[in-house]
């Protein structure tokens, strides 16, 4: 279809406008080579409208200086916005009163305040803090840190293979010992909803307090803390279309009366003096030193905007969405959707099988159509270990998006199966026996590097080039599986990745070596590395600046941070084999 000319976006049969909302948004309409930016990733972050952008700006332009210490009136207007921000989450999470809601970083400084100060002062020995298998690593990796402080210990709640949470077995965990119950209302990386009232309920029988992990819910529902009884409840403001840098912590005023701070500094105190302080009553008391106050302003903004909105036109559009999303999806041959809970969020995660295309490639082969979408373990590694799976690729929706948005997405899924297949069926596997190291491609790396840039130069831009680099890795002959081992394993990557390097048996001072990978980017990394260094001198080899030479190809800018460190992993393998050869020639 030709965006250009493309009709007015089906809507649900609900009173949503989504053509108008989606022109609220000016990164919507902004084009990725020549074509509409597809944003696909709003459990990462939600976009901004610019209703929320033009407080920010408004707050910078007239309004900023610090807050709660002027008596001047810039400072007690800036005190009253930021305050006032204070006033719509509260009324937001229908907490009791304002006070309840503390202004953190994020979802993740939270937890961690919770566990720094609520847990470090109440658990000890012995006490058992009950997390879900679908944890976020915000909601597991804290609750370790104070586990390993105060010898508490942590037990996981099980899912079932849908996704959800089992009931009976989490009943079975409560016992007296139970101090904290640790659970996301949505699963970022699934999209269960799960019954956060029921598993609240049953843990307060049981004498236990609840986090509520809420950043993936509030934005899709309306959130009602006393309804749900929650103990404590956290969000981030970047995933309900507000700024970053900004969250709130909600706690039950009876837990924040009786809680010890967080940081030490100013604001956070009554009165200081070098013998004792006395700390100021929540929730400035968790709030040291300036806050972010235009980040406050903009999430009651967002909150506003939201509000207007309305929860149910939100719900009723989203899942519509993902009803249309996983109806394309599991259409498409090959292709494995992960969580099929019973309630789900606007979250769509899977792993292409047959043919098989790691999460990293594919991810890759979205961005270069415009379309972005998240890969890889989602901050959730023991949930990935429980489905068996290393990483998914996962489409996640927001009130913005459109059918057509998840047709361009189900389209190019077919068509990259198409290609790789094509591509795969050009490789022919190769029998143990006939391996063939490759041999120098020129007298050193350097002149093997002068050769690669020469080729690189030819390309016009980092598509033609990333193409090209995958071609590469398309012709590489395959590592027999025998030889991908515990010992040519490389660390250090986010895909499978073998190098079986060793000294040529004919000529010990040169190096060679065979490797392979599950994601076709690497292989043609592989393939580029095999070029440079394969055949070569060991000395040459750790003479050779590699890092500067991928620096110069652009491949710093363009390869994901998980793709450079990958890279650099595989460079000191085949420098580590060279020094061993240097070494034993000494
Ligand atoms: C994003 C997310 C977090 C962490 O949020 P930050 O804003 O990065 O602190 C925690 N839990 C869930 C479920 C999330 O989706």
């Amino acid at each position: 279809m030709n965006a250009q000319a493309a009709p007015a976006p089906r809507t649900a049969e609900t009173t949503l406008d989504v053509a108008a909302l989606r022109a609220q948004f000016p990164i919507l309409s902004t084009q990725v080579d020549g074509r509409p930016l597809v944003y696909l990733d709003s459990a990462a972050s939600t976009q901004q409208p610019q209703a929320v952008i033009a407080a920010v700006s408004d707050y910078h332009r007239a309004a900023h200086a610090n807050i709660h210490r002027g008596n001047y009136r810039l400072s007690q207007h800036a005190t009253r916005l930021y305050e006032h921000a204070r006033a719509a989450v509260a009324r937001f999470l229908n907490a009791a009163e304002p006070a309840e809601c503390v202004f953190t970083r994020s979802t993740t400084e939270a937890i961690n305040l919770v566990a720094a100060t609520w847990g470090r002062a109440n658990l000890g020995p012995g006490d058992e803090i009950l997390l879900s298998n679908l944890e976020h690593h915000s909601n597991i990796v804290p609750w370790q840190m104070l586990a390993e402080q105060t010898g508490a210990r942590i037990r996981v709640i099980p899912i079932d293979d849908a996704g959800d949470i089992d009931l009976d077995a989490y009943r079975r965990l409560l016992s007296p010992r139970t101090r904290l119950v640790g659970v996301n209302q949505v699963s970022n990386a699934l999209g269960t909803v799960n019954p956060v009232r029921e598993i609240i309920e049953l843990a307060h029988a049981h004498g236990a307090l609840v986090l509520v992990d809420g950043a993936q819910w509030v934005a899709h529902g309306r959130t009602d803390v006393r309804a749900l009884d929650a103990d404590f409840y956290a969000f981030s403001g970047h995933k309900l279309y507000g700024p970053t840098g900004i969250g709130v912590l909600y706690a039950k005023r009876a837990l924040l009366e009786t809680m010890p701070p967080y940081q030490g500094g100013g604001d956070m105190i009554e009165q200081v003096s070098f013998e004792a302080t006395r700390y100021a009553a929540p929730p400035t008391r968790f709030e040291a030193g300036t806050p972010n106050i235009s980040g406050a302003v903009g999430l009651g903004a967002a909150i506003d905007w939201i509000e207007s909105v309305g929860f149910e036109r939100i719900s009723a559009h989203e899942q519509w969405l993902l009803r249309h999303a996983t109806e394309r999806l599991e259409a498409i041959p090959g292709l494995a959707l992960k969580g099929r809970a019973r309630r789900r969020s606007c979250v769509a995660s899977w792993v292409m099988e047959a043919p098989a295309i790691s999460s990293l490639d594919l991810g890759t082969a979205l961005d270069l159509r415009g379309i972005c979408v998240r890969t890889g373990h989602h901050c959730c590694q023991p949930l990935m270990d429980r489905l068996g799976v290393a990483a998914t690729v996962r489409a996640s929706f927001g009130v913005y998006n459109t059918l057509e948005e998840i047709d361009t997405l189900a389209d190019a899924l077919i068509e990259i199966a198409d290609e790789t297949r094509a591509r795969q069926a050009r490789v022919a596997p190769v029998a143990e026996t006939a391996l063939d190291y490759p041999g120098p491609s020129a007298d050193s790396p350097a002149a093997a590097a002068a050769q690669i840039a020469d080729d690189f130069e030819l390309l016009p831009d980092w598509p033609t080039r990333h193409e090209y680099i995958i071609d590469l890795g398309g012709r590489l002959p395959h590592l027999p599986a025998s030889m991908q081992n515990a010992a040519t394993h490389v660390q250090g990557c986010q895909s499978q990745v073998y190098i079986a390097a060793r000294a040529m048996p004919d000529d010990p001072e040169r190096v060679e070596f065979l490797a392979d990978s599950d994601a076709e980017l690497v292989r043609g990394l592989i393939a580029l590395l095999q070029q440079l260094y394969s055949g070569q001198r060991a000395r040459d080899i750790l003479d050779f600046d590699a890092r500067a030479f991928f620096a110069r190809l652009g491949l710093d800018g363009h390869l994901s941070m998980n793709r450079r460190n990958g890279l650099e992993a595989m460079v000191q393998r085949l420098r580590q084999v060279a020094a061993r050869q240097v070494a034993a020639d000494a």
